[in-house]
């Protein structure tokens, strides 16, 4: 939380809210702390850390409600540098588009695709472990992809519930965040809120 002033007790905190101020200064990666590269084909790119940092800092003019300009030096996590190559808008680091959904024609949800490439912020293993990453987005599978079908969703969602069930059942003393967590990772986002499920 933002340092609250007597004459601005009611001021956003400027790590969340964004629009209130202005950047002077370069983007640093928040691991090596250098000056991430502002042009070219990825914008963003930590050079000793080859890849996209996951947050940044940046030295920061805020205007506070009342007028006041204050210097500060913000954290922030990093969009993705990349925009869907059919809308133009910004992709999610996952290569999806929360605007087109990938498609021409969105409203038909069996169009929908992932319509750029996957950045990750872990390590996967050859064996398909993933393990904490390093504070950098990497690539890690070529767009576009398809995005599940509601069959598979709603398998993967009935296997989700099975799990909440399975945790409630045991208590919950014994209830680990994680269990629900996991189970969650593959489910598109869309899916916990279609028409018609029960
Ligand atoms: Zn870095
Ligand atoms: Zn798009």
């Amino acid at each position: 939380m933002a340092r609250t002033r007597r004459d601005a007790p009611e001021a956003p905190d400027p790590t969340v809210h964004s629009g209130n101020y202005r950047e002077i200064g370069p983007r640093r990666c928040s691991v090596h702390g250098v000056s991430v590269t502002t042009d070219g084909e990825a914008p963003g790119w930590c050079t000793p850390g080859a890849g996209f940092p996951v947050a940044y800092t940046v030295p920061a003019i805020v205007t506070w409600p009342g007028g006041q300009d204050q210097r500060v030096l913000l954290a922030r996590r990093t969009d993705c540098s990349f925009a869907c190559p059919i809308c133009r808008e910004p992709l999610t680091w996952d290569g999806g588009c929360d605007e087109c959904h990938g498609s021409k024609t969105p409203s038909d949800r069996t169009t929908w695709t992932f319509p750029g490439d996957r950045y990750g912020d872990y390590e996967e293993t050859e064996d398909g472990q993933m393990l904490a990453g390093d504070g950098h987005h990497r690539f890690a599978e070529r767009g576009p992809r398809p995005v599940a079908t509601e069959a598979e969703a709603l398998a993967a969602f009935a296997a989700i519930k099975q799990a909440v069930v399975a945790v409630e059942a045991r208590g919950p003393r014994l209830a680990p965040a994680a269990a629900v967590t996991e189970a969650d990772e593959p489910v598109p986002a869309w899916v916990t809120s279609p028409e018609g499920d029960a």
